[in-house]
């Protein structure tokens, strides 16, 4: 049983009151121009990474070159490149990247990194032009078992390089590392990616491997992926794997020693779950998918999605249930972040709400989640990241996933069963590889639908005006 059930059936028995509708607003229809996302570019755009690194065991740095190709689509000249550089983030503490030799198309640049935001200038691009960036790094790794960090079992390496910023129409965006939720927007690019490590490490990837070598105890492997947000990589002390085919893609489940009824089900989760969300929302386009156990502390929730490569805190995962539906929730983001992109700091929704229908969807088999009375009263479910209080994140947490599935099941409802599965099934047709907004998928909602959904989002605290800001 949804373990929100009982809490619900509490709140009924206090109040005698199950019928909670608020009247819809009195209101017009969106004018044109509020749903009109044609004019936005999403740049650089064309991203094509090769990066040659190697991971130090004993100080626990990964250093190496980076370079990446990318093609100038924002409507004018650039006379400068940002990059996030995630772990330079506070939270990882204070031995801080270091990022040198930046040089673009071939000659020295200015290149100055402020916390986690990297700024290259002194260049200029034309526009519609391809241009290279090319930059060494030397990245610590800091001891925390988390998505970035080391433990003495795994070395996890979430978002550790650094990745082109996005400009879009809010220009470049460069939000702050976000420990609770993500703050990570990219669009999809090629990875090439030459890998060395000590050779007791087993490496999992994002991607493919292609080659493997071995000399005096240090392994190279080499990886390549393609049309993908991030590549992320997990290494291990003690891992096995399992490999299933499920429709046309290779899923692995990776995990430790004492974990074999625990992979059992990870398997069986994604063998019940991949093929629903292929009906539902098109085809998984890669050729693989690994599901790997983490190691993260006990107060990292759930799971982690990287492209193609997902993780579940299994050590601190209390039951049967919540492994099942943390395994659907973190393969529904393969379509929801890793497919089709979007700004997770500044439209978080579109990213867990739609995650976390989809899992509820598939692993409960219903669109009736009686268990959410979740309701976004403090807070919309437009709300950006830095909209909630610091001490209001458990209130982040509720809402983007929760309450954003419980606005989902409440359109469900109105526009009924087909029309539902046809707007999410379109929405992610039309925006696939690309980055869609709150805009996007209500022009989507409403053309399918035929109906003025206005009164409907803004009566569930969907406000477009308020992603636009
Ligand atoms: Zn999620």
């Amino acid at each position: 049983m949804p373990k929100y059930l009982a809490t619900l059936l509490l709140v009924f028995a206090l109040t005698g009151c199950t019928d909670k509708e608020r009247p819809a607003p009195e209101g017009d229809a969106y004018p044109a121009e509020a749903l009109a996302t044609d004019s936005i570019a999403y740049g650089p755009a064309d991203p094509h990474y090769t990066i040659e690194a190697d991971y130090d065991e004993t100080e626990h740095v990964v250093s190496g070159r980076l370079n990446v190709t990318f093609q100038n689509n924002l409507g004018e000249p650039m006379d400068e490149v940002l990059f996030n550089v995630w772990p330079n983030a506070e939270e990882f503490g204070d031995r801080g990247a270091d990022i040198r030799n930046v040089r673009v198309n071939g000659k020295p640049a200015d290149a100055d990194l402020d916390g986690t935001v990297l700024t290259v200038q002194g260049i200029s691009i034309e526009d519609g032009a391809a241009a290279v960036a090319d930059l060494e790094f030397t990245i610590p790794v800091p001891d925390q078992p988390g998505r970035f960090g080391w433990s003495e079992r795994q070395v996890s390496l979430g978002s550790w390089f650094p990745i082109l910023a996005v400009h879009d129409g809010h220009g470049w965006n460069i939000p702050p590392y976000f420990p609770y939720g993500e703050s990570y927007y990219s669009v999809t690019g090629d990875y090439d990616l030459s890998f060395s490590a000590p050779a007791d490490l087993e490496i999992l990837a994002t991607g493919e491997e292609t080659e493997r070598s071995e000399t005096d105890g240090q392994q190279t492997a080499r990886f390549s992926a393609q049309d993908v947000r991030d590549f992320f990589i997990v290494m291990n002390t003690t891992f096995q794997t399992k490999t299933e085919q499920i429709g046309s893609t290779d899923v692995t489940v990776a995990y430790r020693e004492g974990e074999d009824a625990t992979a059992a089900l990870m398997m069986e989760t994604a063998r019940n779950v991949l093929p629903r969300y292929e009906g539902w929302f098109g085809e998984y386009p890669w050729d693989s998918l690994t599901i790997a156990s983490a190691d993260y502390s006990a107060d990292f929730d759930g799971g982690m999605e990287y492209p193609q490569l997902v993780t579940v805190n299994t050590p601190h995962v209390p039951d049967e249930e919540e492994l099942g539906v943390t395994v659907a929730h973190e393969i529904a983001h393969q379509w929801f972040y890793s497919l089709v992109g979007s700004n997770t700091y500044r439209e978080p929704w579109l990213d867990e709400s739609l995650t976390t229908f989809a899992s509820y969807a598939a692993y409960y088999d219903t669109v009736d989640f009686d268990w959410i009375d979740e309701e976004a009263d403090d807070y919309s479910i437009t709300s950006s990241v830095d909209d909630f209080a610091e001490d209001d994140y458990d209130r982040y947490g509720d809402i983007m996933y929760d309450g954003g599935a419980g606005m989902l099941r409440d359109l469900h409802d109105e526009i009924g069963e087909a029309p539902f599965w046809t707007t999410l099934r379109t929405y992610v047709k039309d925006h696939r590889f690309g980055i869609a907004t709150t805009a996007d998928f209500i022009r989507t909602a409403e053309e399918v639908s035929g109906e003025n959904l206005r009164p409907f989002f803004e009566e569930h605290q969907v406000f477009v005006e308020e992603t636009r800001e």
